[in-house]
């Protein structure tokens, strides 16, 4: 697939507290990675506008999170929740994580380009309308989502999530449109405590395969292939969205599943294959988790690898 790498520059300036798992590290472990691969062309990350960001979350809510980090002094972190915390960077950073996944859009719908990797933090799925939760301030991926139906008018689109853990703030959308399907598989019990099999969504456009702590590369593919694939070949999404965690990695300390690069590059070819199959190969995925950063840059980069490849 054409691939893209759309490049958010503003993730180093999103500065956390010492010892904070989410840190920039992370950025520069994926984005030294990446630069090894020949294939991707990339691109810098636009800052969103606010108007595409409020098709999720609330204004309340966006206005909120704004005048935290602007009110944040220079070396100063304003606590969203217990774990998410904000500079006064931390805005422009979040901006244009949520820009660069609706430019990515734009590109691929605009033909030039089958699939993008939007390499950015902060991550998103776990944050709700009118909730910052789980490191994450906008919802990158829904917003995206929201973004392809309602200006680049398209029927359906699916998000995947890949991430360890369940991306509840994703799930609420798919709750209330039923032109959003959400699969998520992941560890449970683990945080945020929801994404049980039971949560089904709307005429069933919610799919939660939860995994024990251990459970490895071909038992999650097995769950992949049976669980989530028959579901979503059902749905025929017109665009693909994947939140596209890697701390289901053996090495993250976040999590207890035990997955490794290849699987990466497996989930990467089969969400190509299914783009291919139903969405004219449409295909955005947008970095969420991963905190072990040698390992998160190996997983990215065999993900974007395989994308291109496929
Ligand atoms: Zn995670």
């Amino acid at each position: 697939m054409r691939t893209l790498v759309i490049d958010n520059p503003a993730s180093r300036m999103h500065r956390v507290p010492p010892g904070h798992p989410e840190h920039e590290g992370r950025y520069t472990a994926v984005r030294e990675a990446l630069a090894g691969l020949a294939q991707p062309v990339w691109h810098a990350a636009k800052p969103s506008g606010i108007a595409a960001v409020e098709r999720f979350h609330t204004a309340d809510y966006v206005e909120r999170v704004r005048a935290a980090c602007l009110t944040a002094g220079p070396s100063e972190w304003i606590a969203l929740d217990l774990d998410t915390k904000v500079c006064r960077e931390s805005w422009d950073a979040a901006l244009a994580t949520a820009g660069g996944a609706i430019d990515a859009v734009d590109r691929i719908m605009a033909g030039g380009a089958d699939a993008a990797f939007c390499l950015a933090r902060p991550p998103g799925h776990h944050a709700e309308p009118d909730r910052a939760m789980g490191f994450c301030l906008l919802n990158s991926i829904a917003i995206a989502a929201l973004h392809a139906l309602d200006v680049h008018k398209l029927s359906r689109v699916a998000i995947i999530d890949i991430d360890v853990h369940h991306g509840n703030g994703s799930q609420c959308l798919a709750e209330i449109d039923e032109r959003v399907f959400f699969g998520s598989l992941h560890q449970s019990p683990l945080y945020p405590g929801t994404g049980a099999a039971a949560e089904t969504g709307l005429n069933g456009n919610v799919v939660n395969l939860p995994l024990m702590a251990g459970t490895g590369g071909a038992a999650w593919r097995e769950a992949f292939e049976t669980g989530l694939r028959p579901a979503l070949a059902a749905f025929r999404p017109d665009f693909i969205f994947v939140s596209a965690g890697f701390d289901a990695h053996e090495r993250d300390p976040a999590g207890g599943l035990a997955l490794l690069e290849a699987d990466f590059a497996w989930a990467a070819t089969e969400l190509a294959s299914l783009a291919a199959e139903f969405a004219s190969s449409r295909l955005v995925s947008v970095l969420e988790g991963g905190y072990d950063c040698p390992a998160l840059g190996r997983s990215a980069a065999a993900f974007v690898h395989a994308l291109a490849e496929a």
